[in-house]
């Protein structure tokens, strides 16, 4: 093989893709470029890049030389040929969604969509006119049927929050292609290094990058990338006039914390398996749900199409709310925080996290128990993990009398 055949691996590009051509004066790391604005003394030239005629900036709203470097990290891991980014996940998925819907069109989507996405489809897209079906999440049969009776874009997400439930990617594009409707992925919990949706003929992948992309909480932003340039090129044109766009300050955190993305997920997907065949055999645990397990109703289709089974599971602890209230405080090792895919442990009801949209009419409709809890697994000693657990659920029913 010559060098130029040689396609390095996702572990290398993590830490090298995007950044080399937003280098300046030799630094070794992309700088951070706050200046609003661009300054041009030919007027021809400046007229040629205002009119995407010539490479350049503008405006920040638009374009970012920080924020470019990120959107081509995120571009080359998932291997796609294009990528536009967002101050928020919910606004890369809102603008993506805005961009191409119309009065009068139809989305198909999982009712186990993240919270916010599930109050888009709920309150907001039905106010333009915009029919709604969400289908039972894993039912493969009715997305199908769901889809054929006409469909502009089938929104899909999977693994999904909080219950890790798994959709066969390839089987639901054949379909939604056949009645000429966009596939959507939100792929923030597989992240690129698990699962490139594209691969099985993805329209649009989108990314929550506050959470395992950037990895350390404490930074927000979202990105969606394509293999087709017009797509994004639609949704960029959208974005910078909406003006949802990334900051560059948070663009540098994201294209840092990207730099160990495969080490963290690596781990943090051992460290999983690890903590939910530990709670799997616990008699203070009702139910685990982890796409690693061979239990797990979808567990071959996690199988087929991620590379491993990530870092987020869910369990419900026996005794509902006044169980979780019981152990949750004692937990030494975790953060009780509404966030996910950071390098330290978090924890924290469903109800109070990723479904605080909904009523808890809502969540038992979602098939999410009062009790659940959602544990996104840090990169610390596994050991010490599962040691912390075992003292916390040991709180369960305990009194001082
Ligand atoms: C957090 C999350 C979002 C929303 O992202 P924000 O950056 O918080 O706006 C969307 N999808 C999934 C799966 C998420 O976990």
């Amino acid at each position: 093989m010559t060098r130029k055949e040689h396609r390095a691996s996702v572990d290398t590009r993590s830490v090298w893709a995007g950044e080399k051509e937003y280098r300046v004066h030799g630094a070794t790391q992309v700088p951070v470029v706050h200046s609003v604005s661009y300054g041009y003394d030919d007027m021809d030239h400046w007229f040629y890049v205002a009119t995407g005629k010539e490479e350049g900036h503008i405006y920040g709203r638009n374009t970012n030389p920080t924020v470019q470097s990120f959107e081509d990290k995120v571009k080359d891991l998932e291997g796609a040929k294009a990528a536009t980014s967002f101050s928020t996940g919910m606004a890369a998925i809102s603008n993506a969604l805005a961009t191409f819907l119309v009065p009068g069109n139809r989305v198909v989507s999982i009712k186990d969509t993240y919270g916010g996405t599930n109050k888009i489809f709920d309150e907001f897209l039905p106010k333009l006119n915009i029919d709604v079906t969400l289908c039972e999440t894993g039912n493969h049969e009715e997305m199908e049927a769901e889809v054929r009776k006409g469909c502009d874009i089938l929104y899909l997400e999977t693994p999904t929050n909080p219950t890790v439930k798994i959709t066969d990617i390839e089987r639901m594009v054949k379909v939604a292609h056949e009645v000429g409707a966009l596939v959507f992925v939100d792929n923030t919990f597989a992240t690129p290094i698990l699962q490139n949706p594209l691969d099985y003929g993805v329209d649009l992948v989108i990314h929550s990058a506050t959470k395992f992309l950037g990895g350390h909480a404490d930074a927000l932003g979202g990105v969606v990338c394509s293999n087709d340039e017009e797509l994004v090129e639609k949704i960029y044109h959208y974005r910078e006039i909406n003006g949802a766009s990334l900051d560059p300050m948070a663009a540098y955190l994201l294209l840092r914390g990207m730099k160990t993305l495969h080490l963290r997920i690596k781990q943090q997907c051992e460290s999983a398996d690890k903590i939910a065949r530990f709670l799997q055999q616990h008699d203070k645990v009702e139910a685990v749900f982890y796409p690693g397990l061979e239990n797990h109703p979808n567990h071959d289709i996690a199988k087929k199409q991620m590379r491993d089974f990530g870092g987020m599971l869910s369990f419900a602890v026996k005794g509902e709310m006044d169980a979780v209230r019981q152990f949750l405080p004692r937990l030494e090792y975790a953060n009780r925080a509404a966030n996910l895919g950071a390098v330290e442990t978090t924890v924290g009801p469903a109800r109070t996290t990723s479904h605080i949209e909904n009523t808890p009419e809502e969540r038992a409709a979602l098939g999410i128990p009062e009790g659940l809890v959602r544990y996104s697994v840090g990169i610390e000693n596994v050991d010490d993990l599962i040691a912390d657990l075992k003292q916390a659920l040991s709180y369960i029913n305990y009194t001082d009398n």
